[in-house]
């Protein structure tokens, strides 16, 4: 099976990203992953992609593609990948159709409210990628590998209004273009993530 992840900055998509991809057993490829390792690297390739990212940019889709493609092809792919925030443009969605056949598109649909109360208290691992809400004040630390929890560099309000605008201009059309093949699977992504999981894994379990 291949599921496409869709949804706004901050929607939860990493988080449903972990739980499907571990239940159903398919390859998390998240592509903001990807790009933040590649950020890191001191290369010309590293520099290019930084220099979008930092922006809060879409990295271009003949780039993008070129990487995901090659990504695709490592044998971990074979039996099933769960893309997290890719594809993002319509380009992108054609480009992966010649590529393998999406069974799903979930959408996780959410406003633009929702998701400026949410960056105030999101934090990630950098080891791990985990993502903690932290409205304690209290916790520093990934309970999972001990490493200092950070906030991403585009976590702050005005880059979340600036990527939730990219997205309604630029990846709304690729909710529409799985709409019109009949594979989107729309959810209400303002609920907690027990609900969304539980949705998800309904309609997953249906499929099977
Ligand atoms: P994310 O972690 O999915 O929010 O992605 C972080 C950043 O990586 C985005 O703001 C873009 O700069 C870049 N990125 C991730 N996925 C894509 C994609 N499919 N197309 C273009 N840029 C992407």
């Amino acid at each position: 099976m291949n599921i496409v992840l869709i949804g706004a900055p901050l929607s939860g998509k990493g988080t449903q990203a972990k739980h499907i991809s571990e239940t159903y057993n398919l390859k998390h490829i998240s592509t903001g992953d990807m790009f933040r390792e590649i950020a890191l690297k001191d290369s010309e390739l590293g520099r290019e992609v930084k220099k979008y990212m930092d922006r809060a940019m879409f990295v271009p889709d003949s780039l993008t593609m070129q990487i995901l493609k090659e990504r695709l092809k490592e044998k971990d792919c074979q039996s099933g990948v769960l893309l997290d925030g890719f594809p993002r443009t319509v380009f992108q969605a054609e480009q992966l159709q010649t590529l393998l056949n999406v069974d799903v598109a979930i959408y996780l649909k959410v406003k633009l409210e929702v998701l400026l109360e949410r960056v105030k208290w999101r934090f990630v691992c950098p080891k791990c990628k985990t993502i903690y809400t932290i409205t304690d004040g209290i916790t520093v630390n990934c309970s999972l590998c001990g490493e200092s929890l950070i906030k991403r560099s585009d976590d702050t309000e005005e880059k979340v209004r600036f990527r939730f605008d990219e997205f309604q201009s630029q990846t709304k059309p690729v909710v529409d273009f799985y709409m019109k093949s009949d594979k989107l699977f729309l959810v209400n992504a303002g609920k907690s993530i027990k609900r969304v999981s539980d949705k998800i894994d309904n309609k997953l379990r249906s499929m099977r």
